[in-house]
């Protein structure tokens, strides 16, 4: 961030931001003197990169995470009829995945303290399910760059017969343990049969817009491959065929060669996230904030795509959000529970209330974390909630 400062006005620290550097920028000013400005190498080079780092088989590179999990539905046949069950609190297009398809949605509660969707809490959304569908997806989603209990809500959605979508647009680089002793990668679809990323500028890689589908099984990888590009297949010279109804959310060799170029950063980026988060739960643990604001999860192999917060109510909470406003940091809150949008409320037959999502909801704020926040501006960020508590 550079700090440009008008007068005395201190400059703006946004919740997120990218981090592109000269080189990531030169790999995209080579692909514009390339032959190939879209589908070329570098779509393959980063889709062979992101396999590797996840450890995914297949890595299907896309537009954007909501083309991603659109096509990972697509991909498993869930249709009109099926259902999805989606955590209440995460990004919207979580859910708009599913009625892409046609499918209806089923929100999922979380825990007030933590955000996230248990195995427990996605049991009792499908025992609530007022009737049995043809098919069910569960789409666990790792809120903040944390990874869910995957491996129990795995087992549970196998005991159910669904299938398993993990929304892992905040988790890449995180890893969970597997419950039997190891730990596998966020991503990795080790108790998932497919997982999305996002490369939104706000996410841990910026390819400016981009996403993609990771999963190890071959059947669904060249389906999602065709549905990206119209649903065709290549024949012989000019012949195609298009098979099935596909989209067009093919990424650019810009941004594979911008995305490839932020992966190799990756780890410095996320050991950046990390300590921030360190140095923020250290602050944290201290007088005046130790009783009067709680961290939303602590541990340290989370990706730290947010750091979250919790105040003691929705009234503290509102009245932060607009003091830290006023001191130019850009707080954010994650988020609104889906199923209150107006589109679910109008959709959605009948009323939805979770509790765990409403109280985690009313209390919840995202203080700044990106890699190139500096600590005098993480320090600002500290002595104004200190000041906001001590007002
Ligand atoms: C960002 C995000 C998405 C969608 O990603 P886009 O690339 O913006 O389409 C999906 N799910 C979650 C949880 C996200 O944060």
């Amino acid at each position: 961030m550079t700090a440009s400062r008008r007068g005395d006005e201190p400059s703006f620290i946004p919740y997120a931001r990218q981090c592109i550097e000269d080189d990531d920028i030169q790999a995209v000013v080579d692909v514009l003197k390339s032959d190939f400005v879209t589908q070329g190498p570098q779509i393959e080079r980063f889709e062979a990169s992101l396999a590797e780092y996840t450890g995914a088989r297949y890595a299907v590179a896309v537009s954007s995470g909501t083309a991603a999990l659109h096509l990972s539905c697509q991909g498993l046949g869930i249709q009109a009829g099926d259902v999805g069950l989606v955590p209440a609190i995460t990004f919207a297009a979580t859910a708009n995945a599913l009625r892409y398809v046609g499918a209806e949605v089923a929100f999922v509660d979380v825990d007030d303290r933590s955000g996230l969707a248990s195995a427990e809490q996605f049991l009792a959304a499908a025992d609530g399910l007022a009737e049995q569908s043809e098919k069910q997806v569960w789409l666990p989603v790792s809120y903040s760059g944390l990874p869910p209990d995957l491996p129990r809500i795995a087992a549970a959605a196998r005991e159910r017969g669904a299938f398993v979508v993990e929304d892992a647009a905040h988790s890449i680089g995180a890893t969970y343990p597997d419950g039997a002793g190891s730990t596998c990668r966020s991503g990795s679809c080790s108790h998932s049969d497919a997982a999305i990323l996002s490369f939104h500028p706000v996410k841990h890689l910026c390819a400016g817009e981009g996403g993609a589908v990771l999963t190890n099984d071959q059947t669904l990888a060249r389906r999602i491959r065709r549905l990206r590009s119209h649903g065709v297949e290549r024949g012989r010279n000019w012949l195609y065929d298009q098979v099935e109804l596909g989209s067009h959310y093919r990424m650019t060799e810009l941004q594979a060669a911008l995305g490839l170029s932020q992966l190799g950063k990756l780890d410095r980026f996320l050991e950046r996230r990390r300590a921030i988060a360190q140095r923020y739960q250290a602050a944290l643990e201290r007088q005046p904030f130790a009783g009067r604001v709680a961290m939303a999860h602590r541990p340290l192999e989370s990706a730290w795509h947010l750091f979250v917060i919790r105040f003691a109510n929705a009234i503290e909470r509102e009245a932060a959000y607009h003091y830290f406003r006023e001191h130019q940091i850009g707080v954010q809150v994650h988020y609104f529970p889906v199923y209150q949008h107006s589109y679910y409320r109008n959709f959605a037959g009948g009323h939805v209330s979770l509790p765990g999502a409403e109280a985690f909801y009313a209390a919840c704020l995202s203080l700044p974390m990106y890699p190139q926040l500096t600590d005098a501006d993480q320090d600002r960020v500290i002595s104004t909630l200190k000041s906001f508590l001590q007002r």
